[in-house]
Order: structure tokens, then C-alpha cells, then sequence
């Protein structure tokens, strides 16, 4: 039997997978035969995305809420931001995902199928790809299926988890005009933790507590981090004497972990296999944003296929993956802590400046004024480090690290 040939193969269709299916019609190659792979629908709200931007997004219609001020509370420094022209924006996962579905019944040229993925090879003049034993084949293969790289020596290994409630509060507590960003009140415990309060209104809203380290809490950690805060910081504990004791009800839960590394990342895994999303290196090493950054790929992959028919040209040296490898060292050695290094940032510098060079947007003048709102002995430390890494170590897959 012949398999089925499509011009296009996304395998995974999450936020990447879908989101490079949307781009790809709008850059007018809505006529190419696009075949999506999933495990199953998505019918829950499995995750939260958060990023900021100037203007409006592609989903603008699904995002949930949106905020121009946002609180950041650090060492020494607590500050409501006006952060305008940008907008930090809540995406639910199920509204995207919605939407997407919606939007997919309108194509005619896109299928979707369901199965477990068990292999993706380069074939002659394309790849192929196997879902439960039945192989499809296509020009280009677009995979966001990760697996997370076993640690090498010389790069940086951290983890972004976290565990989020969205709470409903007995009373109104929250100002759903401003959103927390930062807040490092909590215990760091040699670590760098934070939470974050995206308000609904003024009586829900979703509490995130985060780490940046290597290893996972156990998971009454987290919990107990949350009750703490929405006790501590946002007064909701039960009344003595309060005939209702409940000061809020949790309603949904998240739990997530997002790869902080510098790791080099896979982009092409073969001739005509790219990866893209998180496994193709598109989450920020040194702070996990992900979402923003996998529009822009979708939209370069998708501009590059209408113009030259590749998917694109491997980016050169960045000198941003230099300064998040910088981050992840000063974090990971405990050179300066999270909480002080995020706090000068914002103290030291307009919320816009901080933004569009996490945006990896701003010129050299902008970086040098980053550069000099650090601890600078402590990131001086970590330069050197990673360069004495970089330069020193054994070669493994283009870069030297130590053996
Ligand atoms: C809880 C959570 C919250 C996050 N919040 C933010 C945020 O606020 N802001 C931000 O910028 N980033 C955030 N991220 C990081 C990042 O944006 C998301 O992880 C994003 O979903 C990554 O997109 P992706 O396409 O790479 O992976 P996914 O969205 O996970 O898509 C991969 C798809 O591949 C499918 N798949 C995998 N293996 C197989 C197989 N063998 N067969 C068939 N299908 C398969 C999966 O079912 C999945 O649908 C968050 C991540 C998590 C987990």
C-alpha cells in the first residue's frame, strides 16, 4: 500500500504545531496539502500562556485578559510598571486551542489525525512519518514532539516549574486591571522563587508559584508555597469567628516544568525533518517565555517556504544565547541571587528596556545599560565561566564544552 503524501507533516499540534499551521495558510500557502498529528483532542485547559507585546496578536479575539500596568515587588524595590505600549496578555489554553479548531474546520487543504507518533525518519526526497503503524509521507516534516536533552557538562540544566490555583476569594481582593508579574516576597531558599497573580476580576484569579533550580519540589511544596502567599500577600485567611471559614475556593489547578538551558538545541534533525516549539530550542533559557518566540519562528518558517520553498537558514551566533547562558551560570552557581538580579533589572532600567531585551529586540546602546544594572562582578564571573567553557571543553555537536 502507497502512503498518504502531503506536501507539509506537523507532528504534535500544541502551541507550536498549530500555531505554524495558522501562519503557514497566511502566508498564502493555504493550497499545500497540511497534515496535523496529535495524540488526542485537546478539550482541557492544560496550560496558561503569558506574554507581552506591542499591538495585537494573531489571537488577539481568544486572549483572556490583557494589562498595562503590572506589579513587580523585589529586594529593596516594589513598583506598579507601566510597561505601555506593551501589553501583558493571558492566553488560556483551551480558548487557543478553541479557536484553533474552529479555525482548522475552515481549511480544506488541512487534516487532522490522532495517534501516537512512534517514528518520524528522513526518506529520499522527503521524510515519513509513522501514527499507529500507519506511515504518511511529506516534502518537509515539522516535529515539536521533545525530549528533554540528557544534562552535558559545560552547559546550564535548570528547570522552570511551577504550580498555579485559579482561586475565587470570598471578598473582592484583587485589582483586575493590574497583573502581579514578579513577586519575590516568598522564601528563596537559596533558590529563585516568585509568584505571579493574573487577576479575572475582582475576585478571581490565577496564583502561580514558580522555581528556577534543578530539581523538583515535592508536590505538597508548592501547595503549601501558594497557601502561604494568598495568605501572606493577598489576606486571604480564614477570620476567627467568620462564620464562613473558607477565605477562597481553588478552582482549576496547573503544574507545569519548562527547560531553562543552553544546551544547544536540535533544529534540523535531518534534511527534511525540522523541529520547532519547545523542542526546537524556541523556549528562552533564561526565563522559559516560549509562546511569543514560537509565533515568530512559525511566521519566519512560514515566510521562508512562500519565498524559497526551505523552511529556513539555521540562525548564526546570537549574542542573546551568550547573555542567557551568562543568566543561567550567575543562577545555577548562586553568583547573585534571582531575586536581586530581577530586582536590578527592573530598578535600574524603563519595564520597556527590560521587555524588548528579553525580547532580544534592543541595540548595543540598550544592552550596555542592561549590562550595567547587574551585580557586575558577579555576571563578569559568569562570562568568563561560560567562555572558558565554551573555549576549553571538548567539541560535542559544534560546541566545546568540558569533558
Ligand atoms: C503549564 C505550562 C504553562 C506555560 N506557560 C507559559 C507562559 O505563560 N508563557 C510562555 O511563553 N510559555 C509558557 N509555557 C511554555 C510553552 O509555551 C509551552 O510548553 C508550549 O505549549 C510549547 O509548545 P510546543 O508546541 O513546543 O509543545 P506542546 O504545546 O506541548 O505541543 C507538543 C504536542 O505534541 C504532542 N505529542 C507529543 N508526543 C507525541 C506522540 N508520540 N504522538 C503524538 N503526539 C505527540 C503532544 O500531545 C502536544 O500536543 C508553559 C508550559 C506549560 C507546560
Amino acid at each position: 500500500m502507497t502512503a498518504a503524501h502531503y506536501d507539509y507533516i506537523i507532528a504534535g499540534a500544541g502551541a507550536s504545531g498549530l500555531s505554524l499551521a495558522y501562519h503557514l495558510v497566511n502566508a498564502g500557502l493555504g493550497d499545500k496539502r497540511i497534515l496535523l498529528l496529535d495524540r488526542a483532542p485537546k478539550t482541557q485547559n492544560d496550560r496558561t500562556w503569558c506574554f507581552w507585546e506591542v499591538g495585537e496578536s494573531p489571537f488577539e479575539s481568544v486572549v483572556f485578559r490583557r494589562w498595562d500596568k503590572v506589579w513587580f515587588h523585589g529586594k529593596g524595590f516594589s513598583e506598579c510598571l507601566d510597561i505601555r505600549p506593551y501589553t501583558y496578555k493571558m492566553l488560556r489554553g483551551i480558548d487557543f486551542y478553541r479557536f484553533m479548531q474552529d479555525w482548522l474546520e475552515q481549511q480544506p487543504n488541512i487534516t487532522l489525525n490522532y495517534g501516537n507518533i512512534q517514528q518520524i525518519q528522513d526518506s529520499g526526497e522527503g521524510a515519513r512519518v509513522v501514527l499507529d503503524g500507519e506511515t504518511y509521507r511529506a516534502h518537509w516534516v515539522f516535529s515539536s514532539l521533545y525530549k528533554p536533552t540528557p544534562p552535558r557538562p559545560g552547559f546550564h540544566h535548570l528547570l522552570q516549574h511551577f504550580k498555579g490555583w485559579v482561586i475565587e476569594a470570598a471578598k473582592p481582593v484583587f485589582d483586575p486591571t493590574r497583573a502581579t508579574f514578579m513577586d519575590f516576597r516568598v522564601e528563596q531558599q537559596g533558590q529563585t522563587r516568585f509568584t505571579y497573580v493574573l487577576p479575572f476580576d475582582t475576585r478571581r484569579a490565577l496564583v502561580e508559584y514558580t522555581v528556577f533550580s534543578p530539581e523538583l519540589l515535592k508536590p505538597e511544596e508548592y501547595d503549601a508555597g501558594l497557601r502561604q502567599y494568598i495568605s501572606q500577600y493577598l489576606s486571604l485567611s480564614p477570620e476567627p469567628g467568620n462564620r464562613n471559614p473558607e477565605p477562597y475556593k481553588i478552582l482549576e489547578q496547573e503544574f507545569g516544568i519548562i527547560p531553562m538551558t543552553d544546551t544547544p538545541f536540535v533544529l534540523q534533525q535531518s534534511p527534511h525533518v525540522l523541529n520547532i516549539g519547545t523542542a526546537g530550542g524556541r523556549t528562552k533559557a533564561s526565563t522559559g517565555y516560549t509562546f511569543e518566540r514560537i509565533q515568530q519562528q512559525s511566521r519566519r518558517i512560514a515566510q521562508s517556504l512562500r519565498a524559497t520553498g526551505q523552511p529556513f537558514s539555521l540562525p548564526s551566533f546570537n549574542r542573546y544565547a551568550w547573555f542567557d547562558s551568562v543568566l543561567l551560570d550567575v543562577l545555577t552557581y548562586h553568583r547573585n541571587p534571582g531575586k536581586e538580579v530581577f530586582s536590578d533589572l527592573f530598578r535600574h532600567n524603563p519595564p520597556q528596556r527590560v521587555l524588548k531585551f528579553l525580547d532580544e529586540q534592543t541595540a548595543l546602546a540598550e544592552d550596555w545599560f542592561i549590562m550595567r544594572s547587574v551585580n557586575l562582578p558577579a555576571f563578569a564571573r559568569g562570562a568568563l565561566e561560560v567562555l572558558r567553557h565554551r573555549l576549553f571543553g571538548p567539541l560535542i555537536g559544534g560546541q566545546r564544552v568540558e569533558s
